[in-house]
């Protein structure tokens, strides 16, 4: 190998050290992370777009509003006054929610019967808030994707990425679109997704033990083949049972929080 060759490795093994790792914070996990944030609220903003477009939103006004004030109250405690929140309720049978990074939460219709009242609508949009505040997507991306794919990627953007890359990024955010492409978030990324998402319920004023019966009613709903936004790892008992470890924490933010709206409007 030349020598100039072998620096330019070199310098870039150290721009990947230096550039590459990042902590969740409420966690402290370390993760790999190759993608900046203005980089993945770019592709978050896109990919949101792109599933509005594709999708039809419910004329539901009044779940629409329920929706909305949730997410507020949701993203009123997670901290990230750089996101540009926006909520929207999608009229599909699918069992589905997601929140991209930047705040762009959708609710699917067909989740609302399993949600059943504002709490276990908070527990699920607490969960998938989390996803986006932890970074798992951009994370997912770092893992899978090569660096020099990721940035021509990122540079392009959504908009001229190859089917390959859309269906890449969209996955790598946790959306199946109607092609089927979902990849499941990993058990680590799920269990945290789980932990933050049950304090942000709890600090928004939503009574945190409904958490645990939300996850009783999906595994219920379920019967053997899990809802689309859930993978099949963890198991609804293992969630449960995390649930209920950090329930004692949850319940005192619960207590500490300005305005208590116990299980809020139910439907
Ligand atoms: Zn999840």
């Amino acid at each position: 190998m030349s020598i100039p060759r072998c620096a330019f490795l070199a310098s870039m093994l150290t721009i990947v050290a230096m550039t590459g790792c990042s902590e969740v914070s409420g966690t402290g996990r370390k993760q790999l992370m190759l993608v900046s944030t203005s980089q993945e609220m770019k592709l978050g903003a896109e990919a949101y777009q792109e599933v509005l477009a594709s999708e039809k939103l419910s004329t539901n006004t009044r779940m629409a509003a329920v929706v909305k004030r949730v997410g507020q109250r949701i993203a009123a405690v997670a901290d990230r006054p750089d996101f540009e929140w926006e909520f929207n309720l999608i009229e599909s049978d699918q069992v589905n929610a997601f929140c991209l990074p930047g705040g762009k939460i959708a609710v699917y219709t067909g989740i609302l019967p399993i949600m059943k009242n504002e709490a276990g609508m908070a527990a699920v949009m607490g969960h998938e808030v989390a996803h986006a505040i932890a970074r798992h997507g951009a994370e997912r991306m770092s893992q899978q994707l090569s660096v020099q794919v990721l940035q021509e990627g990122l540079s392009r953007g959504l908009g001229n990425a190859s089917p390959m890359m859309r269906k890449g990024v969209l996955g790598a955010f946790g959306i199946g679109t109607n092609v089927g492409v979902m990849l499941p978030f990993s058990r680590t990324h799920e269990l945290e997704a789980d932990k933050l998402g049950l304090r942000y319920c709890a600090m928004a004023g939503y009574d945190p033990r409904e958490a645990v019966r939300l996850w009783q009613r999906m595994k219920d709903a379920s019967s053997g083949k899990p809802p689309e936004f859930l993978s099949t790892h963890p198991s609804e008992d293992n969630r449960i049972a995390q649930l209920e470890d950090e329930m004692d924490d949850a319940m005192d933010l619960y207590e500490d929080a300005s305005d208590q709206h116990g299980l809020g409007e139910s439907w």
